[in-house]
């Protein structure tokens, strides 16, 4: 059973489940005890989670208004796990703040608030978290990808996804290797992926939130297929 490092995050529960029924043994960091060169040495995969926002001089800006720090430390960690992952080609699934995370590790950039940065953008920030399981936007996939590839048994389309979505924040500039796979209508970017890497795949969406139906089990299958070899 593959190993999968979790980043620690406050909502751990779906996604430790959404591990362990694709075949995974979830194992949630310790940022002050696991180190990230001994993490990426014992894991099998590494799962980059929600939270909340890189610190903006991470990426060369000041930051907006809207800035809610994450946990002390945890940019710095996670930035650095993500990049010693992919050096040693672990496969990495990065998901919401995750895959804000490994672009800014890759050298790219954020739009640091939708609402008041891009005006005609949808609504990709529910309120009401409760919820969090209901579908807010379309995304639309792009073929030969990675994502599309994994998501194709569970759509009656292959390009068009149903998502749920909590976020302020997205990908602005793609960070070195990463190519964007999934966008919304309104052109926020939904998914990017490594394509030079055995599996590293990154959404802005929160498929975890889908253990119990199954909508994104694929998107855990594949991950934890790449992370068994
Ligand atoms: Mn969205």
């Amino acid at each position: 059973m593959p190993l999968i490092a979790v980043a620690r995050c406050r909502k751990l529960h779906d996604y430790e489940e959404s591990v362990r029924r694709a075949g995974g043994e979830p194992w949630v960091l310790d940022l002050a005890a696991d180190r990230p060169a001994d993490v990426v040495a014992r894991a099998a995969g590494v799962l980059l989670t929600g939270g909340a926002d890189i610190e903006p001089s991470l990426y060369g800006e000041a930051p907006h208004p809207s800035f809610s720090a994450a946990e002390p430390g945890r940019d710095a960690y996670e930035i650095e796990l993500v990049r010693r992952a992919l050096e040693a080609d672990l496969p990495v699934l990065a998901i919401c703040r995750g895959v804000q995370v490994l672009n800014v590790a890759r050298g790219g950039t954020l739009i640091q608030d939708i609402p008041s940065q891009v005006p005609s953008a949808l609504t990709h920030k529910r309120e009401g978290a409760d919820e969090p399981v209901t579908l807010a936007h379309e995304v639309w996939l792009d073929k030969g990808s990675l994502l599309m590839k994994l998501m194709s048994d569970s759509l009656s389309d292959p390009e068009s996804c149903q998502v749920n979505s909590r976020h302020h924040q997205a990908i602005k500039a793609t960070g070195e290797g990463l190519v964007t796979v999934a966008t919304a209508p309104d052109g926020i970017i939904e998914a990017v992926e490594d394509p030079a890497r055995r599996f590293c795949l990154g959404v802005q969406w929160h498929p975890e939130n889908f253990y119990r139906t199954g909508e994104f089990r694929a998107l855990f299958e594949g991950f934890m297929k790449a992370a068994t070899r």
